[in-house]
């Protein structure tokens, strides 16, 4: 028998790979791989292809997700990640996934159609104004964003000073590529992190590689 070790509330490890537990059983999301234990199902997470799977890996200290978290997660694509956090924060928790793509949005209604606890809301995380009342039904108790964007930091404090509340855990993906692909991205990833200073204290910043070139994962709380 699988004997797994348990990493956060909500996330597994069996060996090298990061589990969460199916909140729907017998439903198999699309790219899905599933394991059964103890007649439990749990869905692999993998790290090249969700940066929160990839900082877990790298060293997360802290996991700000539980059961009942409400989560505003800015930049749903197809809903790879969300549907790990829908695992996580469970039926009494709430994930509001924002993304300005139609497209993406499309494959993202899925999730949403199999899943009571994620909430879709096409629109450009830019304007938070423009999803106000969507969130307005939801307390939000935890900010997670990743949007290939130049103004990255921006975005991020702008949603944080309309939805969460002082204290309040929030994470944050920087892409260097994005914001500028020629110089060094420490140093671009370092400046975009100071940005944040006004608005975050800063926690913990975990680089994504070897899962993702130039990208790393900064976790803080809102000041
Ligand atoms: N977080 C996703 C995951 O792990 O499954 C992957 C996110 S993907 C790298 C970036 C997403 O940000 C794209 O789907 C893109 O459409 C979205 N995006 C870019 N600019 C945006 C904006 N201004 N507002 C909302 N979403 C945006």
């Amino acid at each position: 028998m699988l004997k797994l070790e348990k990493v956060f509330p909500g996330v597994w490890k069996y060996k090298d790979t990061l589990l969460t537990r199916n909140l729907v059983p017998g439903v198999k999301g699309f790219g899905s791989e599933m394991v059964a234990v103890e007649g439990v199902e749990y869905r692999m997470w993998n790290p090249y292809r969700s940066k929160l799977a990839a900082g877990i890996m790298n060293g997360l200290k802290k996991f700000p997700f539980k059961e009942g978290s409400k989560v505003l997660y800015l930049g749903s694509a197809e809903g790879t990640t969300i549907s790990h956090v829908s695992d996580i924060v469970g039926l009494s928790g709430t994930v509001l996934g924002v993304d300005v793509s139609a497209k993406a949005m499309n494959k993202f209604l899925y999730w949403c159609e199999q899943r009571p606890n994620i909430l879709p809301v096409l629109g450009d995380a830019n304007q938070p104004e423009s999803y106000k009342k969507d969130v307005k039904s939801v307390k939000v108790s935890l900010l997670y964003q990743d949007i290939a964007q130049k103004n990255q930091a921006e975005i991020f404090a702008k949603n944080a000073r309309a939805f969460l509340g002082k204290k309040k855990k929030a994470l944050l993906v920087v892409k260097a590529d994005s914001i500028d692909a020629v110089r060094p991205s420490l140093e671009v990833i370092g400046e975009e992190i100071k940005r944040l200073e006004g608005c975050f204290d800063i926690l913990q910043v975990i680089s994504l590689e070897p899962f993702e070139k130039n990208h790393a994962l900064v976790f803080c709380a809102r000041k």
